[in-house]
């Protein structure tokens, strides 16, 4: 399966996720007692508020946080697998090395942590707004619409973080993979368009080495950056469109930088 295939899958449990959960609140906001659209503060509301904001990470689990970090793991393995059937094809060992396997796991942990923080920021923002719309000022209507705002927020950071880590995942451990496997040359594949950074545009369609892009690591748009990003993940910036694809030999394309 293709990285972007594995990642629409990955968001869409997300966006589902994040869905269910704005449901089980909306619910639970519709049996609570209010007057003039404000929130009564009776001993019923308090009680069922406060317990809403001590379940409110465990609902995100409930609702599929959980197994949507399990689905990004899979295409995490998936990944894995689709660069052994790619070595396959062009004839190189198929056996990937400790270092790589060791890396992959690294990444994934990375991964996961930062996900289940983007769940606890999320948990943290609710129930600030449950826990205003308790003390007065703000209209039941006021609070759906901005718990689902603030879901929406962290809906789109958990879904940036798939879309980053799966792309700088496949990245470096392809190219670690195939650098074991004495691949010297990569192609800088992608588009040249208006968007192209200034680092990508000097490589785009040359052939280069990790040494080659090493060596220019805090040129053209990357100085100043500290720590300065691995140049076989980021490429020449966040969400680089660029890939580095094996080379057998040269493959007939002239040796980048080629600007
Ligand atoms: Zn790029």
């Amino acid at each position: 399966m293709s990285t972007e295939a594995i990642e629409r899958r990955v968001q869409a449990s997300f966006a589902q996720t994040f869905r269910a959960l704005e449901r089980r609140l909306i619910a639970l906001l519709d049996e609570l007692h209010e007057q003039d659209g404000l929130l009564v503060s009776d001993q019923f509301n308090l009680a069922r508020l406060d317990k809403t904001i001590r379940l409110l990470r465990v609902d995100l689990s409930a609702a599929g946080y959980d197994s949507a970090i399990q689905d990004q793991l899979a295409g995490i393995e998936e990944i894995k697998d689709a660069i052994l059937a790619e070595s396959g094809k062009l004839n190189l060992p198929e056996e990937f090395g400790a270092e790589s396997e060791s890396m992959l796991s690294m990444l994934a942990q990375g991964a996961e942590e930062e996900l289940l923080t983007v769940a606890d920021a999320a948990a943290g923002a609710v129930a600030q707004a449950l826990r205003r719309a308790a003390v007065g000022g703000l209209k039941l209507t006021d609070l759906i619409l901005s718990i689902a705002a603030t879901l929406d927020i962290y809906e789109g950071q958990a879904k940036t973080l798939v879309t980053t880590t799966l792309h700088s995942l496949h990245s470096s451990v392809r190219v670690k993979h195939f650098t074991d496997a004495g691949v010297e040359w990569f192609l800088y594949a992608g588009p040249d368009d208006d968007v192209t950074r200034e680092w990508c545009s000097h490589f785009v369609g040359t052939r280069v080495t990790p040494a080659i892009l090493e060596e220019h690591a805090s040129e053209w748009g990357r100085e100043g950056k500290t720590p300065l990003r691995p140049v076989t993940s980021w490429r020449g910036g966040w969400n680089c469109r660029h890939e580095l694809i094996p080379l057998l030999g040269k493959g007939g394309y002239r040796e980048g930088p080629g600007k």
